[in-house]
């Protein structure tokens, strides 16, 4: 199977339980043996971040990683704090959010390129390409926020040149002005959601070249961790990391 490394967890001696992404989007876990001997190969590649193939043997209750391949190893990721805190609250979301059994196939392939650019980026777009990525996954999920129409009744919302827009986050968006007293909206400032759209619509590439500035992308992902408590009923504590850090000054 292919997956993306969301977390490892020590078991016993030597092993570790591994938890990916599958590449159709559902939760895989499987005990690496010996992952944890000084010796081992496979420890290195069975890495958080890491992109593999593994091939795996029938286990008692988890399968059993054998062979494991590297097919992208995001070593910037790994090795420099600024990039793995950008990437930690994907990979806390899809660790929580995704299960078993469960495909969101969109996911897999938007999570391999969120790595691939967040180990490439200049700093200065990390925390946007977080933003982006953090919206982009929980739309894949199936909480996708509306940022230009009215989440009560579907009418267009223009936020150009207004300095505020009404937001509900517990509707999952924006919302117009004749439905504003019949909702629980607050005023959201206009350039956050301008930007939470152009973030969410956009390619990363893009976005590395041409990011919001810190303030702005802060302001994106305070939305993102007020969705994700109110939609998925849980708090990304990575993010708290994030906010907390002041490596983004
Ligand atoms: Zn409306």
């Amino acid at each position: 199977m292919r997956g993306i490394v969301l977390r490892t967890t020590k078991l016993g001696e030597s092993d570790l339980i591994v938890t990916l992404l599958g590449k159709d989007g559902s939760q895989v876990r499987l005990v690496a043996k010996g992952a944890r001997k000084p010796q081992s190969t496979s420890s290195a590649r069975l890495d958080l971040y890491s992109v593999v193939q593994v091939s795996c043997a029938r286990g008692r209750s988890l399968d059993v990683a054998r062979e494991t391949r590297l097919v992208a190893a995001n070593s910037h990721v790994k090795a420099d704090i600024a990039r793995s805190w950008c990437a930690d609250p994907t990979m806390e979301l899809l660790y929580r959010a995704t299960q078993e059994a469960l495909p969101h196939p969109a996911l897999y392939p938007s999570t391999v390129a969120f790595l691939a650019a967040l180990d490439a980026a200049d700093e200065r777009a990390l925390p946007a390409i977080a933003a982006a990525d953090l919206l982009k996954a929980i739309s894949y999920l199936g909480f996708r926020p509306s940022f230009d129409r009215c989440v009560s009744c579907g009418r267009a919302v223009d936020v150009r040149g207004a300095d505020a827009v009404a937001f509900s986050v517990l509707d999952g968006g924006v919302v117009c002005s004749n439905c504003r007293a019949h909702t629980n909206a607050v005023a959201e400032d206009a350039n956050t959601v301008t930007w939470a759209q152009a973030l969410l619509l956009s390619r990363f590439a893009d976005i590395a070249a041409n990011p919001p500035d810190y303030t702005s992308a802060f302001a994106v992902l305070g939305m993102v961790d007020r969705l994700v408590r109110a939609h998925l009923g849980f708090r990304l504590k990575s993010l708290g990391i994030l906010f907390s850090c002041g490596l983004f000054a």
